[in-house]
């Protein structure tokens, strides 16, 4: 009797295990290999595309219980051992679901089982052995001077189409005479014939920190590259890069946010003349599948994305590379809470090469990784360039009698404005006012679904939440006394706009949020606007801290920081410091020297006195102190377990049920369940339960001994989930 095999297969379900299946009817089982995709039934109907994670000889469920494969999709495996092996040591450090974890990490055309070959892109080109056809072999002669015209190869596709004809029989005898060889081809992304862009001569620093990356690439090299905007640390990532390329290996670049990245890629562009694979959630999904084959092909030698480009497999990892790591864009934020920063470390780790992590305003910690000598911590003190840094003034908002445009903001406007400078407003909040109130009776609009107050646009005259999306027209009466007036508190980038013209009529405003930008290409227009000079007043959230170089901005204005500095969430200190450095950042890039106005009703709170005299690391110092009176990261571990549902006492209910269960172990804390500081979003209430612990073995021990035990009590109405390093306690 012959043996029978096992398969471990993980499918696409948030189940804490994998599923036995028994090998299709007749199939030859030693073909099967880990990574490899297969349909495998599941309940009564359904069939999923799963994953073989292991062959093995015993099952615990009865073997005549067993379903068998309905289909092996892949003749090879399409992840290799590394691969899978880091999506299965992923799945066990944030506790999640094997099957999610595949397919977060996996393009969606090959979730779907659309197939893992790249037919468009498998080619062919001369070996440069190539001796004489026979005088009759018209196709073969026909073959042989069309590549000679493409030296770098031609698609089989481009092929077929020059010669219109059927040449795969000619292709294989020729491959067969050691004339032609397989080449992979990319189609896409293009490479425009030019001549590529030189490198810039690296200054002192520059130099020194490219020479000691490099000297170390043969290993794991994790470094932290602490820089202020414009201090050259692309320019280090560049002239890296190309050492790696010129080894033929790869190197994958993370960056945050989607607007910054035509410049990146451009940037990227200019300087190599290789194919760069491009991933971000703006590509179809064919470009997605390229991308990810032609990576994991070693066809592509860079890639760059963001977040979840970091599951991009390579074949021949050189570097990686995290631009802005402190960016809170980088940790998911629903289904497979993963920090991309954190995996890409990783894979650096087990890639035995470098990785760097960039930064003008490094993430406590990263800081703390570099203080402990996890990192090797690189500061770039001074801007690249000839600019210099931007200096700072606090604006004391309890003694100006305009609370919303203070008048030292309004005359270092007019200044700017007259010498045809650009002028920055940054306000971290979008729409016309935050508040809709009646003075009579005190009623304020709420969102019916959430803890939350209703905002005012100005735009359409509706009042938005800001967190279900719920809008409705705006009360002319009081839905409570019917008072007739209704008064607006606060202010939004519309407002801050609004009052804008009213000051200086003259002016050319732009106002840049999510609502402005909407349009596809919105922002690469608005950026072009502003690169051109036709814009003198820049009004814009946060969207317009990251990364954009706007170097004729010379005045920064923060309409109100208060909110960070006395916010609930231990890393709203540090989210503050960031912005406020990120925000100033875009000032005074070229020659001129940039200032920066901040307004706020605590002019006298130590960590922002801190921050504006003595900069970052200064504030830094202070901030990381503080977590460690309080004992939070990095000083410990966190993982956070929420739960909710449409009634409030089911999600308490459960989080109780589920602290009850939780095995005892000295060492970790667990606090709550409390609700969470937004207690109820889109109808869900919500809750939560902090475990915490100085011990990360610890903290994953408990951890794996309880969430086994948590399904069963959870029942159909309550959802929860598991976030490990969560970056904000709601
Ligand atoms: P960062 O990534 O830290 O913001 P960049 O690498 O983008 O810094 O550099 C900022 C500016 O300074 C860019 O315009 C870049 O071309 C220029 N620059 C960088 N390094 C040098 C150098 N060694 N010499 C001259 N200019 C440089
Ligand atoms: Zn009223
Ligand atoms: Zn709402």
């Amino acid at each position: 009797m012959s043996k029978t095999l096992i398969l471990q297969v993980a499918v696409p379900k948030p189940l804490y295990s994998h599923f036995d299946y028994l090998p299709p009817v007749g199939f030859k089982n030693h073909l099967l290999q880990p990574g490899m995709r297969l349909r495998v039934p599941f309940g009564k109907k359904t069939v999923y595309v799963g994953m073989l994670l292991k062959v093995v000889a015993h099952s615990t469920v009865p073997v005549e219980k067993l379903k068998a494969v309905k289909e092996v999709i892949d003749s090879s495996p399409i992840l290799s051992e590394e691969n899978l092996d880091l999506l299965q040591w992923a799945s066990q450090y944030y506790h999640h679901p094997i099957g999610e974890v595949i397919t977060t990490a996996l393009p969606t055309l090959l979730n779907k089982g659309h197939s893992a070959e790249l037919p468009f892109l498998r080619g062919w080109k001369l070996t440069g052995a190539a001796g004489i056809p026979a005088k009759n072999a018209h196709q073969q002669r026909a073959v042989l001077s069309l590549l000679e015209q493409y030296p770098e190869g031609l698609s089989q596709i481009a092929i077929t189409h020059h010669l219109s004809d059927n040449i795969t029989a000619t292709l294989r005898t020729l491959e067969k005479k050691g004339w032609i060889t397989h080449q992979l081809i990319s189609d896409t992304p293009k490479v425009e014939p030019f001549l590529p862009q030189s490198p810039l001569l690296l200054n002192v620093t520059q130099n020194q920190i490219f020479r000691q990356v490099c000297a170390q690439r043969q290993q794991f090299y994790p470094c932290l590259l602490d820089g202020v905007t414009g201090s050259g640390k692309t320019e280090i990532y560049l002239q890296i890069i190309q050492k790696v390329l010129d080894e033929n290996r790869q190197a994958l670049v993370l960056i945050p946010e989607i607007n910054l990245t035509p410049q990146m890629i451009d940037r990227f562009k200019q300087r190599f003349a290789v194919p760069i694979g491009v991933w971000h959630h703006k590509i179809t999904p064919r470009e997605r599948l390229q991308t990810w084959l032609s990576a994991r092909e070693g066809v592509t030698p860079i890639v760059i994305g963001t977040r979840s480009a970091v599951w991009v497999p390579l074949a021949r990892p050189g570097i990686f590379i995290v631009d802005e790591e402190h960016d809170p864009s980088y940790k998911q934020q629903d289904h497979f809470r993963y920090s991309a920063r954190d995996i890409a470390v990783v894979r650096a780790h087990r890639a035995q090469v470098p990785i760097l992590l960039g930064s003008a305003t490094p993430s406590l910690d990263s800081l703390y990784n570099a203080r402990q000598q996890r990192y090797q911590h690189f500061v770039l003190p001074e801007r690249a360039g000839t600019a210099i840094h931007p200096t700072f003034h606090l604006v004391d908002m309890r003694n100006q009698s305009d609370k919303r445009l203070s008048l030292p903001l309004k005359k270092a406007i007019s200044q700017r404005l007259s010498a045809h400078q650009q002028v920055l407003l940054f306000i971290n909040r979008r729409g016309y006012a935050p508040i809709l109130m009646c003075y009579q009776c005190g009623w304020v609009a709420f969102c019916q679904h959430c803890d939350a107050r209703l905002t005012y646009h100005e735009s359409n005259k509706h009042l938005y939440c800001h967190h279900c999306g719920e809008s409705r027209p705006v009360d002319i009466h009081c839905p409570q006394c019917q008072h007739p007036k209704l008064f607006l508190l606060g202010q939004g980038t519309e407002r801050v706009e609004e009052e804008l013209q009213q000051a200086f009529s003259q002016a050319r405003i732009l106002r840049i949020d999510s609502d402005s930008t909407r349009r596809k290409y919105a922002m690469t227009q608005i950026l072009e606007n502003i690169h051109k000079g036709e814009v003198d007043i820049l009004v814009g959230t946060q969207m317009l801290a990251k990364g954009h170089h706007f170097p004729k901005v010379t005045l920064v204005g923060v309409i109100n920081i208060d909110g960070g500095l006395y916010g609930t969430d231990f890393r709203d200190t540090e989210r503050m410091g960031q912005l406020l450095v990120q925000v100033a950042g875009r000032a005074g890039r070229a020659d001129e020297p940039g200032e920066v106005l901040i307004q706020t009703y605590h002019p006298d709170n130590p960590l922002l006195i801190r921050l504006i005299r003595k900069g970052y690391a200064a504030f830094a110092d202070v901030a990381l102190k503080e977590r460690k009176a309080a004992d939070f990261p990095p000083y410990s571990r966190l993982a956070l377990l929420r739960a909710e549902a449409i009634e409030l006492e089911l999600a308490m209910d459960f989080l109780n049920k589920a602290k009850l269960q939780m095995p005892h172990c000295d060492g970790v804390q667990s606090w709550g369940p409390v609700s969470a500081p937004m207690e109820r979003r889109d109808k869900w209430y919500r809750t939560q339960l902090l475990l915490q612990s100085e011990q990360r073995e610890l903290l994953h021990r408990l951890l794996s001994q309880w969430l086994p035990l948590l399904p069963p009590l959870a029942g159909h109405k309550v959802r929860w989930s598991l976030d490990v390093d969560p970056q904000n306690l709601y």
